[in-house]
């Protein structure tokens, strides 16, 4: 089986590049497709607390027999309990759920710009990374001043920038800021939640020339350009499908095509909040 590349964090810890998702999946149905995920050669899940299925990722994890340096786990702490004390908290709560020791990454999940706690809560982030409860430290949802702030105010830099990244809104302002700074970008939404870019016929054409999926061209794309990819399925075999992207090699001229399809220039491309201006605790 083909195993993710990892990339390597600012911190020198490493992320295997290809990850699942588990959004919107139920807890007793997170336990099941995380375990197929497992079974198809993922190593890589991303959860939240506001997913409510922390719990049903922590069984797959202790019946996978998968030991903890075997998989990368990440979680996120929910806009509510931004700020120091709460954070602390709210960490041990996700670790009880998930039944870990340590974790591999914990993402601010939202930057909440009204609401104005961001700087303690990186604090909160800071402290349990020095504790040893957590590996790696992140965000999610930043934008380019909410991450400056964070650097200026506590001059630790985040491992990861989680932000809604697909070929209809590929955020290359974001890209080039963390890349400068030594950020990495992770995709969510990274097959624009499964609608009309699966549909797109530039990408059905160049597919079908390599003979693969829409979604396995998408995610290879996503792989080539350098982003952390979450695509989530709860279907057994696209999440094979989607593993399987792995082998997909995209040629320059491909590449330059799917970047060509970026919508954001004409003010559009954006499924879900707009992080400058969202607040909704
Ligand atoms: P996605 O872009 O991964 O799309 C998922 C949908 O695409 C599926 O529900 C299915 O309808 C379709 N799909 C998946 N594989 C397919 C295939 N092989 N062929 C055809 N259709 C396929 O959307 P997502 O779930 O929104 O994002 C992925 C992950 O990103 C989430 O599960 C979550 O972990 C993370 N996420 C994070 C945030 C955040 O605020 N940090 C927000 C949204 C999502």
């Amino acid at each position: 089986m083909t195993l993710s590349p990892t990339l390597t964090f600012n911190d020198g810890n490493t992320i295997p590049q290809l990850g699942y998702g588990v959004w919107q999946v139920e807890d007793d149905v997170a336990e099941k497709v995380v375990f197929q995920a497992f079974e198809a050669g993922f190593r890589h899940i991303d959860t939240a607390k506001i997913y409510g299925n922390e719990s049903g990722v922590g069984r797959a994890i202790a019946g996978s027999g998968l030991k903890p340096e075997e998989i990368f786990i990440t979680t996120k702490l929910w806009n509510a309990d931004q700020g120091y004390e709460s954070t602390l908290q709210a960490f041990e709560e996700s670790m009880e759920r998930l039944g870990l020791e340590t974790l591999d990454m914990y993402l601010i999940h939202w930057l909440q710009p009204k609401q104005d706690k961001y700087v303690d809560t990186w604090k909160a982030l800071i402290e349990l990374q020095k504790r040893g409860r957590v590996k790696s430290i992140g965000v999610s949802n930043f934008t380019v001043e909410g991450l400056q702030r964070l650097i200026d105010e506590t001059g630790v830099v985040p491992a990861i920038n989680q932000i809604e990244l697909h070929p209809y809104f590929s955020q290359s302002e974001l890209r080039a800021f963390g890349a400068s700074k030594g950020i990495l970008t992770q995709a969510w939404s990274p097959l624009g939640q499964g609608g009309e870019l699966l549909e797109d016929a530039v990408v059905a054409g160049i597919a079908a020339k390599h003979n693969a999926t829409p979604a396995q061209l998408v995610i290879a794309w996503h792989l080539a350009i350098g982003n952390v990819v979450i695509p989530k399925s709860v279907t057994e075999s696209r999440i094979h499908e989607n593993y399987a992207s792995l082998d997909l090699t995209l040629d320059a001229s491909d590449i330059e095509a799917i970047n060509g399809l970026d919508r954001s220039a004409a003010g559009a491309g954006r499924i879900g909040p707009d992080p400058a201006v969202s607040d909704f605790a």
